[in-house]
């Protein structure tokens, strides 16, 4: 877990096996997103963006070049990743770093502190003597969004944050990887991307991290913002924008996690209602240690009668609790109402996340409030 700085990467280290095919259509595409690139930003000095790999599909290894073939993920390192994107750079001086290489769901809390206190490190004080102005992290989609969600709140900075996958590994037929990782990084150089805390970037769309979710298990335009769409989109034609989100993150984010340690992050747990269900679930979880329930209530939060009381009872004795919806969308309140804090639109994995990073500066229960209004 250890970031090993590798520099500036070499002009050639080895070709990734490809159909000849599908890398002729990849490296026009490349190609041209470079050519765009330039045209836009010839007076400019590049930007310097880089790359931190925790792994993933985008870095798999997969067991043939057939469509859905069988691949290990987070197993190619990011030098491998970059080295084969044409165009490239004429859109940034890229640079990458190795922090984990894992398949998403390996990510955990920990790596979450340990990842952000790295991006607000590298922002702040640039590598090798020299400022980044966007980074961008590679990662597992299938838990892409809570990490991303944990960066949005965690690193404080007005300079972008760029977190992209891919849903097919490198080598099989259209493998979306490459043009993920290009359009990444020219999200996380353009100047517009500041000020917008972290972004999720796959398909050529800009999502905001705090509303991003994986919503399909094969498709590649997986990742929507239900409710709010995308911010943007990013493509040949450069980096457009075309709202900004509300609530605070990056540079207006409270929470400093400078400092803090594994053991500072508090166990959340989240919790599915469904009809029938007793409270054996909200129980075990309260004697396995968590001081926090994120409960993912039917419709606008309700709870079968059963788990509601228990909750109750668990709230008593000290237990914090957060609704939320399983429905996907549309907000839950609960201000004010005693034993629970309202998520507002926050999906159960976001409002865990925002409940640990609050619980870390604050054990009031009018200022959790507050931070689930304001996120
Ligand atoms: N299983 C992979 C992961 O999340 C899926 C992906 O990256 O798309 O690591």
């Amino acid at each position: 877990m250890n970031p090993s700085l590798l520099g500036p990467l070499p002009g050639f280290c080895w070709r990734l096996t490809v159909a000849a095919i599908a890398l002729a259509g990849l490296a026009v595409l490349a190609a041209d997103a470079g050519a765009q690139a330039q045209e836009q930003e010839s007076d400019e000095p590049l930007p310097h963006v880089r790359v931190v790999a925790t792994g993933g599909t985008i870095a798999g290894r997969a067991q043939s070049a057939e469509a859905g073939a069988g691949y290990e993920s987070g197993a190619l390192p990011i030098e491998e990743l970059l080295v084969d994107l044409p165009g490239l750079d004429r859109i940034a001086e890229v640079t990458a770093e190795q922090f984990a290489n894992l398949p998403s769901t390996g990510v955990s809390p920990t790596h979450w502190l340990v990842l952000a206190q790295r991006l607000n490190e590298i922002l702040r004080d640039g590598v090798d003597g020299r400022q980044v102005d966007g980074i961008v992290v590679t990662h597992g989609t299938d838990a892409l969004e809570e990490t991303a969600y944990f960066l949005d709140l965690t690193v404080r900075s007005d300079k972008p944050v760029v977190v992209v996958g891919a849903m097919r590994p490198p080598g099989t037929v259209s493998a979306d990887g490459p043009i993920n990782l290009i359009r990444a990084i020219q999200t996380a150089g353009a100047q517009p991307s500041r000020q917008r805390g972290t972004l999720v970037v796959l398909n050529e769309e800009i999502h905001d991290a705090r509303d991003a979710t994986k919503t399909n298990t094969h498709s590649v335009e997986t990742f929507r913002s239900r409710s709010w769409g995308p911010l943007g989109n990013v493509d040949r034609g450069g980096v457009h924008y075309y709202r900004r989100a509300e609530k605070r993150d990056g540079a207006r984010s409270e929470f400093d996690v400078t400092g803090k340690t594994p053991e500072d992050l508090p166990r959340v747990d989240v919790l599915y209602s469904y009809n029938g269900a007793d409270g054996a679930g909200a129980r075990g979880f309260a004697e396995a240690g968590a001081v926090g329930l994120v409960v993912a209530g039917s419709g606008g939060g309700g709870t079968s009668r059963e788990l509601g009381e228990v909750l109750r009872e668990l709230a008593e004795s000290g237990l914090w609790l957060v609704r939320t919806s399983r429905t996907g969308s549309g907000s839950v309140g609960g201000w004010g109402r005693g034993t629970y804090v309202g998520a507002d639109d926050l999906l159960p994995q976001k409002a865990r996340i925002l409940l640990m990073v609050a619980l870390m500066s604050t054990q009031e229960a009018d200022e959790i409030q507050r931070i689930f209004r304001e996120y």
